[in-house]
């Protein structure tokens, strides 16, 4: 038990760091855990495969832990520093320190599930349900390969993958997957707001950044105002600098951003011009690549 090798991924979990820390945890005989209850399109991918739900980590104090899909304090399990960390893989911008040496595996590509089907090719072709649950994180994560943080590697990948998991279609797959947890009809905002949210330290400010991608902008424009009456609340309450919430189109292929915090930086950052609470920006799909950067870039 003392020598188990936990694998986890980041807080608010998604579909590639669930399916990511299952995988790892499979290929090396680690034991698999995540951070909080999954999502509605993590629950759809895994049950379509047959595969089960990971335990949740519980508290890191003691444990082995191997983190995948994120590297920043900030995402990563509390009491980290009373863990022991073994190994890394991920594909996020590094903000990341250790007093120790230790593995770390970083590529610039569209998720995680990503380099895993990569490295482990040999064992992911004798898998079907490996092979399938690493399609449907890298499609979300690439939003069907419409975020620019999409490479042409994930998109071989994909297609090795379908072949293996029996998959015709990957394009109608995708969309099975990310209509999953696109109604946000009837959900509390909080939910919405909270479900993929991730907190970031841009020069000791404190800025927390949530998404949701739709399949109809609308859904969201109808709950503006209680989208707003969270953010300026959970601002209040948790001593937030900024808050954004980003809400992505995924047919328009673009977003409405949602702020509470400085006006002055959200048009600098976005090169824009901001009325009211929110702005449209054409095009942007992506938190990582097209928020995060310019975001932390004003602070
Ligand atoms: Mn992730
Ligand atoms: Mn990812």
């Amino acid at each position: 038990m003392g020598d188990d090798v936990y694998v986890v991924g980041h807080k608010s979990p998604d579909t590639d760091t669930v399916v990511s820390a299952i995988v790892y945890a499979k290929i090396k005989g680690y034991t698999p855990v995540t951070q909080g209850a999954i999502n509605e399109e993590t629950a759809f991918v895994l049950d379509k495969f047959g595969v089960p739900v990971p335990d949740d980590l519980g508290s890191a104090e003691g444990k082995k832990l191997v983190l995948v899909d994120h590297n920043e304090a900030s995402q990563a399990p509390d009491n980290l520093d009373k863990a022991e960390l073994v190994e890394i893989i991920d594909h996020h911008k590094m903000n990341f320190n250790w007093p120790d040496p230790i593995a770390i595996h970083v590529e610039p590509v569209g998720s995680t599930a990503t380099i895993l089907a990569k490295k482990y090719k040999d064992e992911v072709a004798k898998d079907k349900a490996m092979a399938g649950i690493l399609l449907g994180a890298l499609l979300s994560d690439t939003v069907i390969f419409k975020s620019p943080t999409t490479t042409e590697e994930d998109k071989s990948v994909a297609a090795e993958l379908a072949k293996i998991a029996g998959i015709d279609d990957i394009e109608s797959f995708g969309i099975d997957v990310k209509k999953s947890k696109a109604d946000i009809a009837g959900k509390p905002i909080k939910d919405v707001v909270m479900a993929d949210f991730k907190n970031f330290d841009f020069a000791g400010n404190k800025v927390g950044i949530g998404q949701t991608e739709v399949v109809d902008i609308n859904d969201v424009y109808n709950r503006a105002s209680e989208v707003m009456d969270f953010l300026n609340d959970l601002k209040e309450k948790e001593a937030y600098e900024m808050l954004i919430f980003i809400a992505t189109d995924i047919i328009k292929e673009g977003s409405e951003l949602y702020y509470v915090g400085d006006k002055a930086k959200m048009e600098k950052a976005f090169n824009t011009t901001v009325e009211g609470n929110s702005v449209w920006i054409p095009g942007l799909m992506s938190r990582k690549k097209q928020v995060v950067p310019v975001v932390d870039k004003v602070f």
